[in-house]
C-alpha cells in the first residue's frame, strides 16, 4: 500500500510563533573586553574562592539538590529583608522565573503587557506561552506613558504585566506613581522585575504587602552570580503556593545552592563591588556626556545606554579594539544609534572610552 505518511518538518510541526522567533543572541566574546551583557566584572576574594572549592569537592554531585532549596531560601529572606508574611520562588535565572509565570497563566487569549523598550525576553516568553503581547510605547524620555498604560490595561486586560525597575535598556527607574496606578488599575499580576536593585536607589519590595497582586522579581545575576543561574519570585504565600506548582522539582542545581548560600553569607562582599560599580557608573556617565556626539541617559543600573551617530559604525570600531559592548540601533524604533555599555572595572572603562572615542572619530572621516 502507498505510504500516506506525512514528513514532519519543522514548518509542518511547530507553532507559528515559534517559526517567526529569532534565537536570543550571544555574540563570541573570547579574549574581548566584555561590556555587553551587565555582569560584574570582578573576581571573587582568594579565601572565598577557596572555600567555594572545598565546597565544590564535597558537594554531592552524585544525588538530587534539595528540591525545596530550603537552606538557601532562608539565606535569600534573611539578606532581602522580605516583608512579613510573604515568601519567595526560586528560578535557574529569572528569565526562568517569567516563563514559569507566563505558563501558569497562558489560558486562551491571555495577554502580556509590558512597555517598550524592555527586555525582550517579556515578548519572547509571551510567544513561547502561546500568550498575546501588547508593548505600549515609552515617552520620548523613556518614562512610563500613564496615560497609554492605563488605556492598555483597559482594553486588553492583561493577565501578566512585567515592569523592569530599572528599565534594561535605558537604565531608569520609571515614577513609582505611576506604577502604583498601574498596579492599582491591573486586573492581573503586576511583576516588578528588579533585575538591577544593587545599583538602584529604590525597591518595590516593601510594598508587597500593600497590593494583592504585585510580585517583585530579582537575580544575582548582576551582583556577581551570573554564571550559576539563580533568580527569585518575592510574594505573598497565596500566590507563591500556587506558582510552585509549575516549578520543575530540581531548577537549582546543587552547585548552585551550595555555591550562592556561601555567597550570600559574605553579602557584604558582593554588595561592595556594587558599590564601586555605581561610583564608576558616574565616572563613566560624565564621561559620556564630555563626549563629543554622544548623548548618554542617566543610569540606575550597572550599564548606561546612550546615542551616537553612526552607532552601527562605532559599535563596529570598538570591537575591532577589542571591546565589546551591545548594539542596540534595530533592536526598536525608539533605540535608533543607540548603544549600551555595562560598568566594567576602572579600567576597563577607561579603555572603552579611549576606544569610543577613536571610533567616533573614525567614523566620522567614514574609514
Ligand atoms: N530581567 C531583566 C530586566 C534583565 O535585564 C535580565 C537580564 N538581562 C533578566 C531579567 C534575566 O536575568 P537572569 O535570567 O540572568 O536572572
Amino acid at each position: 500500500m502507498p505510504s500516506t505518511r506525512i514528513t514532519a518538518t519543522p514548518e509542518r510541526l511547530l507553532r507559528e510563533e515559534v517559526l517567526a522567533l529569532h534565537a536570543y543572541h550571544v555574540p563570541p566574546s573570547s579574549g574581548m573586553v566584555k561590556l555587553d551583557a551587565m555582569e560584574n566584572p570582578y573576581a571573587l576574594p582568594q579565601q572565598l574562592r577557596d572555600e567555594i572549592a572545598r565546597l565544590a569537592a564535597d558537594a554531592a554531585i552524585n544525588r538530587y539538590p534539595d528540591a525545596g532549596a530550603h537552606s538557601l531560601k532562608e539565606k535569600i529572606r534573611a539578606v532581602t529583608g522580605l516583608p512579613q508574611g510573604m515568601d519567595v520562588l526560586l528560578g535557574n535565572g529569572s528569565d526562568e522565573i517569567i516563563q514559569l509565570l507566563a505558563l501558569a497563566v497562558a489560558k486562551p487569549g491571555a495577554t502580556l503587557l509590558s512597555v517598550e523598550p524592555s527586555f525582550v525576553m517579556y515578548k519572547m516568553i509571551a510567544a513561547f506561552a502561546g500568550m498575546n503581547y501588547i508593548g505600549v510605547p515609552l515617552t520620548e524620555n523613556f518614562e512610563l506613558d500613564l496615560h497609554s498604560m492605563l488605556n492598555a490595561i483597559g482594553r486588553h486586560q492583561p493577565a501578566l504585566v512585567f515592569l523592569a525597575y530599572p528599565n534594561n535598556p535605558t537604565g531608569n527607574l520609571f515614577d513609582a506613581d505611576a506604577i502604583a496606578q498601574i498596579i492599582a488599575a491591573a486586573p492581573g499580576l503586576v511583576v516588578v522585575d528588579e533585575a538591577y536593585y544593587a545599583f538602584a536607589s529604590s525597591s518595590f519590595m516593601p510594598m508587597l504587602a500593600r497590593y494583592p497582586n504585585l510580585l517583585v522579581m530579582r537575580t544575582f545575576s548582576k551582583l556577581g552570580m551570573a554564571g550559576l543561574r539563580l533568580g527569585f519570585l518575592a510574594g505573598s504565600k497565596t500566590w507563591l503556593g500556587q506558582l510552585e506548582k509549575l516549578r520543575l522539582p530540581y531548577n537549582v542545581g546543587v552547585l548552585t545552592q551550595l555555591v550562592a548560600e556561601k555567597l550570600l553569607q559574605h553579602h557584604d562582599v558582593l554588595l561592595q563591588q556594587a558599590e564601586q560599580i555605581k561610583q564608576d557608573r558616574t565616572w563613566l556617565y560624565e564621561r559620556l556626556v564630555g563626549t563629543v556626539d554622544v548623548r548618554a541617559y542617566a543610569s540606575e543600573a550597572n550599564f548606561i545606554l546612550f546615542h551616537v551617530a553612526h552607532a552601527g559604525q562605532v559599535f563596529e570600531g570598538l570591537k575591532q579594539r577589542g571591546v565589546l559592548i551591545k548594539n542596540m540601533n534595530g533592536a526598536h524604533n525608539a533605540l535608533a544609534d543607540c548603544l549600551r555599555v555595562t560598568v566594567g572595572t576602572p579600567e576597563q572603562n577607561e579603555l572603552f572610552i579611549r576606544a569610543l572615542q577613536e571610533s567616533i572619530h573614525q567614523s566620522k572621516n567614514g574609514n
